[in-house]
This record gives structure tokens, sequence and C-alpha cells, in this order.
């Protein structure tokens, strides 16, 4: 079981085909011919561990840059070599929320993005009795310091991670909560969709369904093993 799957999977639909039907309110998939373009390449099995970190950086960096689409700016004076104009600055203070430990390849572009924003790390696994995630590292301050926290996690599948991760954040004071994934189950949608609708996910794909394992098929396997260079076999 890969470790940001917390949950039971769904059963599989079936269909080989992608964008299936997941509640699609909040769900914003990228289609920028660039993250296309870098996404075959990430799903390639025979790409190695060096590339796929550059590819989840980069197609990290792209998703975020649309995630941020609705960031709030307030207005700054400019002065620029010929005249004073009106320019904006980002007005939200903004929290990164790596999903240890296959968001931790997402960290470094997000904070390119927005570099004064905070990170703070979580980590999750999934109690194999009762299924459900559990909490065993979070460098959360004591009560919330942002505006907008941007979760970031590669892989959405089962969605028991992502929403175990939302739960922390809404109890600790956040109001503004957007998932950052690479990849999307429609399973992990519709179970982030439902416990949390005000929750909006951005991805690069949203691939067709969970396998037995909890693995995204088509997927690229275990994000956290082909950025890390661990674990190549546990993908038959
Ligand atoms: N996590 C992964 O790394 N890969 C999957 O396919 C699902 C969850």
């Amino acid at each position: 079981m890969p470790e940001s799957s917390a949950a039971q999977p769904a059963p599989a639909s079936g269909s080989d085909s992608a964008a299936p039907a997941a509640s699609a309110g909040q769900v914003h998939v990228s289609s920028h011919p660039a993250v296309l373009h870098k996404l075959a390449l990430l799903r390639q099995e025979t790409t190695e561990p060096k590339k796929f970190r550059e590819l989840v950086r980069e197609i990290s960096w792209l998703v975020g840059y649309e995630a941020l689409a609705d960031a709030r700016l307030h207005p700054i004076e400019v002065r620029t070599p010929l005249e004073e104009i009106e320019g904006s600055q980002l007005a939200d203070r903004i929290g990164l929320i790596p999903i240890l430990r296959a968001g931790l390849g997402m960290v470094d572009a997000m904070l390119e993005l927005m570099p004064t924003a905070q990170v703070w790390h979580l980590g999750l696994f999934r109690d194999e009795r009762t299924l459900r995630p559990v909490e065993y590292y979070n460098r959360l301050p004591d009560s919330a310091t942002v505006d907008l926290c941007l979760i970031l996690d590669p892989m959405l599948a089962t969605g028991g991670s992502a929403t175990a991760a939302i739960e922390v954040l809404k109890r600790w004071g956040a109001t503004r909560i957007k998932l950052i994934n690479l990849i999307a189950a429609p399973e992990g949608v519709r179970a982030v969709s439902q416990a949390h609708p005000d929750v909006a996910i951005h991805c690069a794909a949203l691939d067709r369904q969970l396998d037995e394992r909890g693995y995204i098929l088509p997927g690229l396997g275990d994000a956290g093993d082909r950025q890390f260079g661990t674990g190549r076999d546990t993908v038959s």
C-alpha cells in the first residue's frame, strides 16, 4: 500500500479511458500543454529518480501557479524609471503543508513561486487495524498564522491522508485550504469533496481508478519510491 493512501480504496470502475466520473465541483485539472508533456515523462516507467524529481518539481510549479490564480493582492506603489504606477503585492500569507514523504519533492517549486511561504511538515501513516490515517509527525505552529494553506501530495489516491490533513488544519484554525496534487483518482476526489466541499483540488491529471492495493491507474507507481529511488519492486 502506498504511504499516502490511508483508507480502503473504492472498487475499480473498469473503464480504461481517462477523466472518469468523480464529483467535479472543486476539481481543477490542468490542461496546459507543458503540464501534459511533462506528465507523460513522469509516468514513464523508465524515468530515473533524478529526472523524476525534476519533473515533480516542474509540474508542481505549474499546477501551483494555476492554484494561486485567486490569491489575494493588495495594491502597492511602484516607481518605474519613467513613471509611478499602482502595482500589486501578494496579500495572502501562505502555508505549505507537504505530506511526508512524497510531498517533499513539491516544496522547492512552491517556495520558488512564494518565497515567503511557511512550510509545515505533516506525517501520516495508515493504521492497518483501523484503516485510519495516524499522524506521526506534525510541525504546525500552535495557532493558524496564515491565510491560505496548500497541502502538497503528489498522489490523491483514496483521499484518506488528504482528508486527515484537512481535518488537522481545520482543527488548527485554517479557513482556506487547497490540495495540490500531481495525479488524482476519482475515489480520492469523491472522498475529499464529500467530506470537505470547501477545499479545492488542483492536479495535473484525473486518472481512471484505484487498484486493489490503492495504487492509482494508470498512475505512475509509488511517488515516494520513484523520487527517492527506494522499493523498486513494489509495483509489479
Ligand atoms: N501513492 C502513490 O505514491 N502512488 C499511488 O498510485 C497511490 C498513492
